[in-house]
């Protein structure tokens, strides 16, 4: 047994919107660390585009938010959860504002900015230009390393959370007290303890080869819940961004949902025709992603090309270099002049809906565990997520979350003692190679068979390969000494096996899940829960 502990009140996992929500929330009576396991703005929160939806000027309501948000869901959304989330969405927004998050203001400077994205009936996103997501990564980790009650700990990866299991005397009831991490610096696995832990690890996007996501959304904390005996749920709807810049130099740039909400259309470029009228001739391309994902992927397939055209050209040229800079710059510098030429796009893995599965104030089925977030199902997004609606929940469950252990905190118990890390069966790999190798064949047979369009067979076939990779790496896991990358690995197969076990039990197509054997909507929407 070995390595050092750290013990801490809360103790946080991940330093995106709902990591750094949930710790300044608590900061003011506690004692928080925050993990990450590569640089603190390395999450997807930083990548984020097009902004965060919420209402926030007269014509719109509440009831109109809740029901685009239903409707994009395909009606597996938990009602009260989208309500809460809705409702306590301006407030939200009024507190990113006084941390000096600097949105945008409308043209008389009386309010702010708001765009219109796919499936909002109203224009409800607030933005900061057309990088939202770096200017509150940046506003909120300032106020956080300001705070003293607040110890940033970038480049240290959660490995497993310690449980009751792990106490000198087992208890049994799962209780969990923190996690072991490896410290990448010095290569040691150190144990973290704290009365409540918060998972706030984000997504499992790098389960696909195709991916917006960044590098770190391999589902380790979704892994870490499961394997610690928490219910994780809709791991089938996996979201796919129907528009990612297609270049092979530049991989995985998105192009955002807000260029088709300002009037950017698909273009298939064998017959230069607006295709979407095809699809979805009310909505056009501002129907929900899935509907614009699989159209994409429909006019790919069928006329075998590498990528459609997205066209803002007709739009005034200052209009968009106003309107997206980033974007604009970013494409100049690849040699497209969005102002005149059309943008090669193609779909890619985009979110995560699914993932452990929460109640109002982001509890899961373990006493003194959290989740919060992208990692979480809290019953938002039901069957597809609504553009902006993502951040939202993190701001908002970070919040509650972060509330419901203060309100209850004489209740949960401090750590016992717990065991070290045990290194003492286990020695350097000689064969890293093996990671590299399964890390890529994972991602591509879940690119091919637990794609948009899914098969009974192609999910079996997928399946299949997990089994085989599971005791391959188990077995390498057992024997050798952990890398970030092979607890990466460890967790990503464990995502892939949750995505086509929950594809698998779903017998209709719904929102995000389409499967040509079962393509009919049941009449009954039912979430698909997996209990370990
Ligand atoms: C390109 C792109 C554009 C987007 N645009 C929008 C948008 O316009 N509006 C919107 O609402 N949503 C958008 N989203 C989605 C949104 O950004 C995410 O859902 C949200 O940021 C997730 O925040 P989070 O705090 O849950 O996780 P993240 O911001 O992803 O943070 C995860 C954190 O967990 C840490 N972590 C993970 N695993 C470990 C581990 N094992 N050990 C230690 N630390 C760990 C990471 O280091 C990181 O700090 C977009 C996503 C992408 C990829």
């Amino acid at each position: 047994m070995s390595g050092t502990t750290r013990d801490y009140d809360v103790l946080i996992v991940g330093s995106g919107a709902a990591g750094l929500t949930a710790a300044l929330n608590l900061a003011p009576r506690f004692r928080v660390a925050v993990l990450a396991k590569g640089g603190l703005s390395e999450g997807a929160t930083g990548w984020a585009q097009g902004g965060i939806a919420a209402v926030l000027e007269p014509g719109d309501t509440f009831e109109s938010h809740v029901e685009d948000t239903m409707v994009a869901g395909g009606g597996l959304n938990d009602r009260a959860t989208v309500e809460f989330v809705v409702e306590n969405a301006p407030a939200a927004i009024a507190r990113l504002s006084e941390l000096g998050v600097p949105f945008n203001s409308d043209t008389d400077g009386a309010g702010w900015h708001l765009t219109r994205e796919g499936g909002h009936s109203h224009r409800r996103i607030v933005h900061v230009d057309d990088a939202t997501g770096w200017a509150v990564q940046q506003a909120l980790e300032k106020a956080a390393a300001a705070h003293p009650n607040i110890t940033l700990i970038p480049d240290m990866v959660a490995i497993d959370l310690v449980t009751s299991r792990h106490g000198e005397r087992y208890s049994g009831d799962g209780h969990v007290w923190g996690v072991y991490a490896l410290n990448k610096a010095k290569g040691k696995v150190e144990t973290f303890t704290a009365r409540a832990t918060i998972l706030a690890t984000g997504g499992a996007g790098r389960v696909y080869l195709f991916s917006t996501a960044p590098r770190g959304a391999t589902g380790d904390g979704i892994a870490m819940a499961w394997r610690a005996g928490c219910r994780v749920s809709n791991m089938e709807f996996m979201q796919f961004h129907p528009t990612c810049l297609y270049n092979l130099e530049v991989k995985n740039f998105l192009i955002t949902e807000a260029v088709r909400g300002e009037g950017g259309r698909l273009i298939n470029p064998a017959t230069g025709k607006r295709f979407m009228p095809y699809y979805d001739a009310e909505r056009l391309e501002l129907a929900p992603r899935d509907v614009v994902a699989r159209a994409i992927d429909a006019e790919i397939k069928r006329y075998g090309l590498d990528f459609v055209h997205l066209d803002i050209s007709h739009q005034p040229a200052e209009f968009v270099k106003g309107h997206f800079p980033n974007i604009y710059e970013k494409l100049l510098g690849l040699g497209i002049d969005i102002t005149k030429d059309p943008i090669p796009v193609v779909p890619a893995q985009h979110y995560t809906c699914g993932g452990v599965v929460i109640d109002l104030d982001g509890r899961t089925d373990l006493p003194g565990l959290y989740a919060v977030g992208e990692v979480s199902e809290s019953g938002l997004h039901g069957a597809n997520r609504l553009a902006s609606n993502s951040l939202l929940e993190c701001f908002v469950f970070g919040e509650a979350a972060a509330k419901h252990i203060a309100v209850n905190w004489d209740t949960l118990l401090a750590p016992p003692p717990i065991r070290g890390w045990d290194e003492s069966r286990v020695t350097d790999s000689d064969e890293e190679v093996v990671i590299k190798q399964n890390w890529t064949e994972i991602r591509r047979f879940m690119w091919n068979y637990v794609g948009i369009v899914r098969t009974t067979k192609r999910l079996e076939r997928a399946q299949h390969r997990i089994k085989l990779l599971t005791g391959e790496i188990e077995d390498y896991y057992g024997h050798f000494r952990v890398t970030p990358d092979l607890v990466e690995l460890r967790n990503l197969l464990q995502t892939a096996e949750l995505i086509v076990r929950s594809a698998l039990k779903r017998h209709e197509s719904r929102g995000l899940h389409y499967t040509l054997d079962y393509p009919k909507t049941a009449a009954k929407a039912v979430d698909t829960v997996l209990a370990p």
